[in-house]
């Protein structure tokens, strides 16, 4: 059993100011207690942010000798409270702002090894100076920080073409729950050599460790790209649509993503400026991107393929982007849909992932049952290509949550339970944080979450790594 866990008092304050110097300090708490939902506020009895990897081992150090709770934070974006901590005592925020230099860009090993505090943003930027891709890609890449986008397994954009944050990570440096450093760093594609540290700290959301500096692959830039929006008549026809763009690309596709009508309506209320480029909303489309890194002309290949959709009868209607601008009015109508549905406000909202054959009758099937218990808007977008939806549910115009006629946790409920009827996952790639614990202990497989168990209490025997996240 590990011992009770305490808050931050004045004696542990004075032991800390006794091992880091005074810049590790930050004064301000409030930035770190708050998370984009607004569904958990955090608390912190002080919040550090060390310079260096032995700063981070002697804080992990401490803290394990006096059973202090440790919240590793990155950018703080995460979108299931994993960077908060609400309840218990009061925990050290460790945050890697300032651990952010690019160490090292290796493009004949096709590498780049960064500390854990660079800002993603960043880390594309000095892919691109080397003439290579880093090709993580979300919508918060202008906060969200390295160490977090691992913590998280970060999906985003790209990850039918080059893989989740998992697959772009060769080699890690982490801090261990006793203080000790893994000098993991490593450049090698091949280590068959043991238990996989590296892919158990990735995706651990800050349980098992703190991770401080990643190196991660690096690939050939897309020379030429382009993107289109193309009208569909249903989700099944978007999964042929998809069908039918492997075989036309290949490897060169870097994102396909499904777009329903009701998001469009949200940009409509919420963002009117963003222009919406087809005359008519369309009940559903989808977003197909190209990057090619050899030769060829990426709008005509888009166009042929619009034309072969439209034969098929799979598309009606659609726009290719003839420009570098018009591709990033494609993107920016697709990337403002978050911001759209957060200033609608959802009762509950969804990051699922399906075998992408059984998205379609998924779709129907809760839609069905969501409309049959009272009226609801629902807005489900997301990276077809991958089978991860954000199945995201809404208040119906002119209405307010309170007015839902099911509690969010109903709703929850009911699609997480028809997720897992059809084989699929409660989390694709937010992660489980603090938000999806019980779904963790309801959907998880026994004798997984017991493996899970046996691995925290080996690692962190004291429980002090982010108490309350992932595991109760
Ligand atoms: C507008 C918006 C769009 C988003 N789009 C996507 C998307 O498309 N795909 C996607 O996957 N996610 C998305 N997210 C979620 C979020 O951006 C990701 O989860 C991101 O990877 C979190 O990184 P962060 O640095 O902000 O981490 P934080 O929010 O600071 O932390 C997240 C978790 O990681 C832990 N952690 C942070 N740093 C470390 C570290 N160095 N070592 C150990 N643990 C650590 C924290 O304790 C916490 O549990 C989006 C979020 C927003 C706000």
């Amino acid at each position: 059993m590990p011992r009770a866990l305490k808050p931050v008092d004045a004696d542990l304050l004075r032991q800390l100011h006794a091992i880091l110097p005074v810049d590790c300090f930050r004064a301000e708490t409030t930035p770190y207690t708050t998370e984009p939902r607004g569904l958990f506020h955090g608390r912190a009895g002080v919040v550090l942010a060390p310079g260096a990897t032995e700063q981070v081992a002697a804080i992990l150090r401490l803290a394990n000798r006096t059973g202090t709770p440790v919240v590793p934070y990155g950018g703080g974006t995460g979108l299931v409270g994993g960077q908060v901590m609400p309840d218990g005592p009061d925990p050290i925020v460790l945050s890697l702002e300032r651990m952010t230099q690019i160490l090292d860009v290796n493009p004949a090993d096709g590498t780049i090894s960064v500390q854990a505090g660079a800002i993603l943003h960043d880390v594309q930027q000095a892919a691109a100076a080397a003439d290579r891709l880093f090709p993580l890609s979300l919508a918060a890449q202008g906060s969200c920080r390295i160490g977090g986008n691992l913590a998280t397994n970060a999906g985003g954009l790209n990850v039918l073409r080059y893989g989740n944050a998992r697959a772009l990570c060769l080699g890690l440096e982490a801090v261990l729950p006793d203080g000790s450093v893994w000098h993991g760093l490593t450049r090698l594609y091949k280590d068959n050599t043991g238990y996989d540290l590296r892919d158990l700290l990735i995706g651990s959301e800050g349980t098992l460790g703190v991770i401080t500096a990643a190196t991660l692959r690096l690939f050939a830039r897309p020379r030429a790209e382009a993107a289109a929006l193309l009208v569909v008549p249903s989700p099944a026809a978007a999964l042929e649509l998809l069908a039918l763009a492997r075989g036309h690309f290949g490897e060169a596709i870097s994102a396909f993503e499904l777009i329903h009508g009701t998001g469009l309506e949200f940009l409509d209320e919420t963002l009117p400026d963003i222009r919406q480029p087809l005359a008519r909303r369309p009940p559903w489309s989808v977003l197909v991107d190209i990057g090619l890194t050899g030769g060829g002309d990426p709008t005509a290949m888009l166009s042929a393929f619009y034309e072969a959709a439209e034969r098929a009868g799979l598309s009606s209607d659609g726009i290719v982007s003839q420009s570098g601008s018009q591709r990033a009015g494609l993107w920016q109508l697709r990337e403002s849909i978050p911001e759209a549905n957060k200033r609608i406000g959802s009762i509950a909202s969804h990051d699922i992932s399906l075998p992408v054959s059984a998205i379609p009758q998924f779709i129907e099937t809760a839609s069905e049952r969501l409309n049959a218990a009272g009226q609801l808007r629902i807005n489900c977008f997301g990276h077809l290509g991958d089978g991860n939806l954000h199945f995201n549910v809404f208040p119906a115009r002119g209405q307010s949550r309170a007015d839902s006629p099911l509690p969010p946790a109903d709703i929850r409920r009911l699609v997480h339970e028809l997720v897992a009827g059809f084989g699929g996952s409660f989390s694709a790639e937010h992660g489980v944080g603090r938000l999806k614990v019980a779904d963790l202990k309801r959907y998880g497989d026994p004798a997984r979450l017991a493996a899970m168990r046996a691995i925290k209490a080996a690692l962190d025997p004291n429980g002090i790594m982010n108490p309350g996240a992932v595991l109760e």
